[in-house]
């Protein structure tokens, strides 16, 4: 037993089978990468799952020992079971499992489900330059983090985001052709967390710039289940003589 965070990163892992370029840029996947940089951080350890492998690599059993799940898809979101999908939001919901979502993971079903909104927005790539603000100064995920950072080129996303307002909005990004966009957002959603994070696109090196890191592995820290109560339901005596 280890009270180490126990990470499982999820990617759909198509983009880097089927364009060299982005193989070259992530030769052990995106999800490799991310694994790798969290796995040397203390007090985390990470495991990978993969659209193709039985369950997506998300059993029950997978489930059950992750704190925090963090999801990368683009292509094929609606190739994810739906039956997968009910289990990942039973775990977050019910059971405290930490979920981050980056990039055009804004369109998963899982984020979608979680959200209930279409989660749609503006986008445009172009490679341009975008500027990632923190805006909420003590919040965990902003530990560490200079007061604004940059990401040298990126595919635009720009608001409207159709998302629910966050329950704790950290990160505002501006890009260089001028849109706004909610770059780093907090929700409860039951006993669990999920946040959503903006930046990964898999045409440029985004992974292994050292903020988005910092931004990860504080994003774990905060995500992951805190041990709190269960919740009860339905019908139940009075703790006090209320008669
Ligand atoms: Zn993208």
């Amino acid at each position: 037993m280890s009270d180490s965070i126990r990470v499982t990163v999820w990617n759909e892992f198509r983009h880097e089978k089927a364009s060299p370029e982005i193989a070259a840029l992530y030769p052990d996947g995106i999800h490799g990468a991310i694994a790798s940089f969290l796995g040397e951080q203390p007090g985390i350890e990470t495991r990978t799952a993969t659209l193709d492998e039985p369950e997506h690599g998300l059993t029950e059993e997978v489930l059950a020992n992750t704190d925090v799940l963090i999801w990368w898809g683009h292509t094929a979101h609606g190739d994810v079971s739906d039956e997968i999908v009910d289990r990942i939001q039973h775990h977050v919901v019910l059971e405290g499992m930490g979920l981050i979502c980056l990039h055009s993971a804004h369109f998963s079903k899982i984020f979608k489900r979680l959200m209930g909104t279409t989660c749609n927005l503006r986008w445009r790539e172009i490679g341009e330059h975008e500027r990632i603000w923190v805006v909420e100064q003590g919040h965990p995920i902003a530990a560490g983090l200079p007061a604004y950072f940059e990401v040298p080129q990126t595919e635009m996303y720009g608001e409207r985001f159709d998302i629910p307002a966050p329950d704790t909005l950290v990160f505002v990004s501006w890009f260089q052709g001028g849109e706004v966009f909610r770059s780093g957002c907090c929700y409860n959603r039951g006993r669990g967390k999920v946040f959503y994070f903006r930046p990964g696109h898999e045409t440029f090196p985004i992974f292994y710039q050292p903020e988005i890191q910092k931004v990860l592995s504080n994003a774990v820290r905060w995500a992951a289940p805190n041990g709190g109560p269960a919740p009860t339901f339905g019908n139940v005596q009075p703790l006090e003589n209320v008669q």
